[in-house]
């Protein structure tokens, strides 16, 4: 049982279909609590940084485009081996390949639109919650 913190953000599919709430509930219904969270509308330098490991990607271009079409909510998730436990609760990036139960196969649109985004490990954790947070937004 370890206590970790991972970064969670709840995409523009999920804001403009009024959504955020159905979604932290499963969140929290997984033990994970929000110890961090605001609301902001990403620029285009920004999500292309935010997700720069993609950049030599074919679909580089099309998310971060999706990624600034409407506000996000980025947060903080803290919980017992809360990035594994989260990605878990995520599903698979395509939601048609999913487990039943997970946001994605419940709420996702598309490959593209998938809801939702979760650190991939520790290391990238870290770096994510820095990009978005001070520590003293954060409050556990
Ligand atoms: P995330 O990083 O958002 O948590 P992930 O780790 O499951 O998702 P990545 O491979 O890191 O998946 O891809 C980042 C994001 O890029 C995906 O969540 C999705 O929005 C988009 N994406 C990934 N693969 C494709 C694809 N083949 N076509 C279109 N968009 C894609
Ligand atoms: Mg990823």
């Amino acid at each position: 049982m370890v206590l970790e913190r991972t970064f969670s953000i709840l995409k523009p599919d999920v804001t403009r279909r009024n959504l955020t709430g159905k979604i932290n509930e499963k969140i929290e219904a997984a033990s994970l609590r929000i110890i961090a969270q605001k609301r902001l509308w990403l620029t285009l330098p920004q999500a292309e940084a935010f997700y720069g490991v993609h950049a030599t990607r074919s679909f580089f271009n099309d998310l971060c485009a999706f990624m600034t079409s409407g506000p996000v909510v980025v947060q903080v998730l803290e919980g017992e081996n809360a990035v594994v436990a989260y990605r878990d609760l995520m599903g698979a990036t395509n939601p048609a390949n999913a487990n039943p139960g997970t946001i994605r196969k419940e709420f996702a649109e598309s490959i593209e639109a998938n809801s939702v985004h979760g650190s991939d490990s520790l290391e990238t954790a870290a770096l994510e919650i820095k990009f978005f947070f001070s520590d003293l937004e954060i409050v556990g």
